[in-house]
């Protein structure tokens, strides 16, 4: 049984699902809020076994929600329509490309929609069980192992861009009008896809794929604490539960497996 709102097939305010376990070899669980402020939720998400999905949509109104939707129901489809034993880097990268074509042909073909776009981050399992997450945008991928957490793709906004120049320190970065920048997302009316940063995780830790409602409101070390919750249930509303509480201020979405 697979919620509505996990799936990106219709409109959506708070959602909540958990636990494949019986049907893959990984536990997850996954939950969206509107938050506090927004009037709709523009993020969407997939987990199933071995796929993994946060899509954060941009561009106002409905464009938002049908951008996210459109790419992660194209991403499910590229990864149901790849071969069992096809290189995951190559599913991401073709999952990447046909996304942002939906997204395009969505959004030239809707009157007023052609500035929509979205985020999105994928984790797919390959066939050795190793796990490939690639992104665009600023939503993020991160892996808590041994207590420590760790980001495994960087966010593609102007503060970035910065820290990585050297103009500004990572301190900077953190506070810099430049993160609400992003440089690079899938855009409805522009013609490069881009290629999608991509990072493998091998062995054992909790992964987390967040929107930057959840990433904007809390500090690494808050995530890291309550993504470190003994149960996945436990750290998912703990999550949701914390950035509602810092102001809410954009729609959170947060999807957690344990490796
Ligand atoms: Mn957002």
């Amino acid at each position: 049984m697979v919620h509505p709102a996990c799936i990106g097939l219709q409109t959506r305010q708070n959602g909540r699902m958990s636990n494949g376990a019986e049907t893959g070899s990984w536990s997850y669980t996954a939950r969206t809020d509107i938050g506090r402020v927004r009037e709709g939720n523009e993020d969407s998400l997939a987990a199933e076994p071995g796929l993994w999905i946060v899509a954060d949509g941009l561009g106002g109104h409905s464009g938002g929600e049908i951008a996210s939707a459109t790419a992660v129901a194209t991403a499910r489809r590229v990864v149901a329509d790849a071969v069992p034993d096809a290189d995951p880097v190559e599913v991401l990268g073709d999952l990447f490309a046909r996304a942002h074509a939906a997204v395009r042909q969505e959004g030239l073909g809707t009157f007023g929609m052609s500035g929509m776009g979205t985020t999105l981050v994928v984790a797919l399992a390959g066939p050795d069980g190793t796990i490939q997450v690639g992104s665009i945008g600023d939503s993020r991928a991160y892996l808590l192992r041994d207590g420590r957490l760790r980001q495994l793709v960087r966010d593609d906004n102007y503060a970035e861009e910065l820290l990585a120049a050297g103009v500004i320190t990572a301190t900077e970065a953190r506070v810099h009008p430049g993160q609400y920048m992003l440089t690079r997302a899938l855009i409805a009316d522009q013609r490069e896809p881009g290629t999608p940063q991509v990072a493998r995780v091998d062995g054992p830790g909790r992964l987390l794929l967040c929107s930057d409602g959840l990433n904007s409101e809390l500090e690494d070390e808050e995530i890291a604490r309550l993504l470190g919750l003994p149960s996945l249930d436990e750290a998912a509303d703990a999550l949701v539960a914390a950035a509602l509480e810092a102001g809410g201020r954009d729609n959170v979405t947060v999807v957690i497996v344990d490796l």
